[in-house]
């Protein structure tokens, strides 16, 4: 393919892409890439800019929920590959409606943007925290041992319960939250969904017991739903002699209900 030509940037500059403008600050369709900004340069600072702009929370920068849904996918097929333990927490913002109701939608944003960047600096590069909506996030943390899951999900609620946010008006707020995790079934393809819903059962139980505190689905509890014993089974019933399906009958029937160690 022929490489770009000036006259084939000016044709980009008429693409409707004014996100993408926003973001390389600048309006294209008057300020042309200089004469020393390759158009490959351009095109990748576009590409990169309109990346940004669908994978970022615009008020936070976190990974939006698009980006999290598509991690958590990734996730699930390296666990159901290699057996790591992998962590999804679910963290929710205490009675903050309260805080928009008291202070003004402002100064919540403001808490969103506190929290964010503490949860942001509670975890390894390798994690993902994405906004998960409104005032909720949630956290990916692969490769992550049983063990540290408490540690890591504990050091997220304290470092928040000790984060004041200083608003505009002069006042300082501390806000806490309360966390709901659990590990992806280990060996077993699962689903995002499922994951996240057993994520939420915890966060769900973390509020219903007081708010501020952490509660992890324990590994040992995980029980294989219908829908994943499926996807670990079901190629076996495909075309089987009636002998081999009864075997594989008995190793579904066998699984239903075990528990995952
Ligand atoms: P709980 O402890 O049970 O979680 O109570 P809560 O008040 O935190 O939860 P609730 O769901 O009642 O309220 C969430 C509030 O978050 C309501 C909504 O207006 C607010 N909210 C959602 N998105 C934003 C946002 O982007 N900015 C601001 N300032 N507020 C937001
Ligand atoms: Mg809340
Ligand atoms: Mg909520």
């Amino acid at each position: 393919m022929a490489s770009p030509t000036p006259e084939s940037l000016v044709a980009l500059d008429q693409l409707r892409l004014d996100d993408a403008k926003a973001l390389l600050g600048r309006d294209t369709t008057l300020a042309l890439p200089s004469s020393t900004e390759s158009a490959a340069t351009y095109l990748q600072s576009v590409i990169d800019g309109l990346c940004e702009l669908s994978l970022k929370d615009p008020l936070t920068g976190l990974s939006n929920r698009r980006h999290f849904r598509s991690v958590l996918d990734r996730t699930i097929d390296m666990v159901a590959r290699s057996g790591e333990p992998a962590l999804l927490l679910m963290v929710d913002i205490d009675h903050f409606k309260l805080v928009n109701d008291t202070h003004g939608h402002p100064a919540g944003d403001q808490v969103l943007q506190a929290v964010a960047q503490t949860l942001a600096k509670c975890v390894r590069p390798m994690d993902t925290v994405a906004r998960y909506g409104g005032e909720e996030f949630a956290v990916v943390l692969p490769n992550c041992h049983t063990v540290f899951g408490i540690t890591v999900a504990e050091r997220i609620r304290q470092s928040i319960q000790n984060m004041p946010v200083a608003l505009a008006s002069g006042q300082v707020l501390n806000v806490t939250v309360s966390i709901g995790g659990a590990y992806a079934p280990e060996w077993v393809r699962s689903t995002a969904a499922l994951w996240t819903e057993r994520a939420d059962v915890q966060l769900y139980r973390a509020k219903h017991e007081g708010r501020n505190r952490v509660i992890l689905d324990s590994q040992q509890e995980i029980f294989v739903s219908a829908e994943e014993k499926n996807m670990l089974f079901g190629h076996l019933a495909l075309g089987e002699p009636a002998w081999i399906e009864s075997v594989s009958g008995e190793a579904s029937a066998n699984a239903a209900g075990q528990r995952v160690n």
